[in-house]
């Protein structure tokens, strides 16, 4: 039997060896109203603050972060396996970026004045209150940074609940944050789903929660009775789509990288590449070529370009749904040999079709799925078939016809020969079931905050 005061850790595992990497105490479920209720007396005067106050606050920061950066970055590559290299790039992104961001959002958020013959309006943009920042564990680092440094310059107190799989570099950027911000300001909350739907079912005035779409909508549910603000950044299925012109070296090398870069598990990880039949067999050859040159193993081994899995849960679902394409017809055109651990060997598969799991629900592992089209209106239609929505691709050396392409697919962010990554100051943003509400970029800042419209009558410009 436990102590009656002793805490219960929270233990993450290294997903390469199995070994334990460290532990944080679980916050109890019955401990969180209480936290929230603090997150909402510290917010009086942190909400009372500027916005240019409160980033100038935050700004020490971010040499913290790169100081700590190689550091973080080992934890988060021990924590979830995405190689060493990778991982430290997370941390640097964030450290780099951060003077930046800070100064974008105060942009974002400053105040904007409306005329009329009549009226003279002030737009302001006002905290809305305490936020639950609810995270996941494919990039540790830039997702809690993504979420917190927006809302905590609103003026907002945040309670941040990252994923139970990487909690450990979860608390260290909150304890680089917290060596700057007043008690109650940034409260980390360790657990699984269970602490995060109690977060969202407390007192909270926005829940901004990136992760699988089945959670955002059980979040979207849990968050209407209140009526609470809600961004969701949600998974995505997304399209490549190769066409006649196309450069067959980079799309292939694109495909290749944006299927099987962290293991897969990126919600823009590109998941059904459709091909003009005239070039499906130089695309696939030489996507086969440059599959065979990926290393895969321990994250911090040099020149492994592809870890594990983050656990074995991640694995099964990945294997079941290569399994059932292949009872269902689908041919393995290179890769998949079966791994230990929680290793899954990078898989290419051909012969697939839109009655497929694989081709329906998000994989979220390292399978890319190849299909032929006959045109560009067949192209377009199974690109679009999927309720998905958050990124995709369109390759073509006519880069017009490929931009054209490319405005008819049904998702929020579409690259032309490359990601799907807008230029500094786009938002990250889904369509369809990938998102409901976004982030980054001035729009995406605005939503941490509540528009107020203050109103006095035009004082008239003298005459003269
Ligand atoms: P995964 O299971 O692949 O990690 P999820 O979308 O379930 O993806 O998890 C993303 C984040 O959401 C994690 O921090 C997780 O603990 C949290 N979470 C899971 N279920 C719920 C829930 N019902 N309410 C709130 N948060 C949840």
């Amino acid at each position: 039997m436990r102590p009656p005061h002793s805490v219960q850790q929270l233990v993450s595992l290294d997903p390469a060896t199995g070994e334990p990497v460290g532990s944080v105490p679980l916050t109890p479920i019955e401990a969180i109203p209480r936290l929230v209720f603090q997150a909402r007396e510290a917010q009086r005067s942190w909400g009372a603050l500027t916005h240019a106050q409160r980033a100038e606050i935050l700004r020490p920061a971010a040499a913290r972060l790169k100081a700590e950066a190689k550091r973080l970055g080992a934890l988060a590559s021990r924590e979830m396996g995405k190689p060493l290299p990778e991982a430290i790039g997370e941390a640097n992104h964030c450290a780099d970026g951060f003077t930046g961001e800070l100064d974008g959002i105060v942009a974002a958020l400053s105040d904007v004045v409306r005329e009329d013959g009549r009226l003279t309006s002030v737009l302001r943009h006002a905290p809305l209150g305490v936020c639950a920042a609810i995270t996941p564990w494919n990039f540790p680092i830039l997702m809690p940074h993504q979420s917190v440094l927006p809302a905590l310059v609103a003026g907002n107190t945040v309670l941040l609940k990252p994923s139970e799989e990487t909690s450990l570099v979860a608390c260290e950027y909150a304890g680089i944050l917290n060596e700057f911000l007043p008690p109650g300001v940034l409260t980390p909350v360790f657990g699984d789903g269970a602490q995060g739907r109690a977060l969202v079912l407390a007192d909270v005035n926005l829940v901004v929660f990136t992760g699988s779409r089945e959670t955002g909508k059980k979040i979207l549910a849990d968050a209407g009775p209140g009526l609470k603000r809600v961004i969701l950044e949600l998974g995505g299925k997304d399209p490549l789509l190769v066409l006649d012109d196309a450069d067959l070296d980079a799309a292939a090398a694109f495909a290749v990288r944006n299927s099987f870069r962290n293991a897969g598990q990126v919600c823009v990880s590109t998941e059904r590449i459709y091909v003009d039949a005239r070039i499906h067999g130089d695309f696939l050859r030489k996507m086969i070529e440059r599959t065979a040159l990926l290393k895969q193993g321990n994250p911090a081994e040099p020149g492994v370009g592809i870890g594990p899995m983050v656990n074995a849960r991640q694995k099964a679902k990945v294997v079941a749904q290569v399994e059932d394409a292949v009872r269902a017809g689908a041919r393995v055109a290179a890769g998949g040999e079966p791994r230990g651990g929680n290793f899954v060997a990078p898989v290419i598969l051909v012969d697939v079709n839109h009655t497929m799991e694989i081709m329906r629900e998000e994989t979220f592992g390292p399978v890319a799925c190849v299909q032929s089209f006959a045109t560009i209106d067949e192209a377009v239609r199974l690109a679009n078939d999927t309720p998905f929505g958050l990124g995709a691709a369109v390759f073509g050396a006519d880069t017009a016809r490929a931009a054209e392409v490319a405005a008819r697919i049904e998702a929020g962010m579409v690259g032309v020969n490359g990601g799907c990554g807008g230029a500094n100051g786009s938002p990250w943003v889904g369509m369809k079931e990938s998102g409901y509400g976004f982030h980054s970029g001035p729009e995406g800042h605005r939503q941490f905050a509540q528009v107020r419209v203050i109103s006095r009558p035009r004082v008239a410009a003298s005459a003269g």
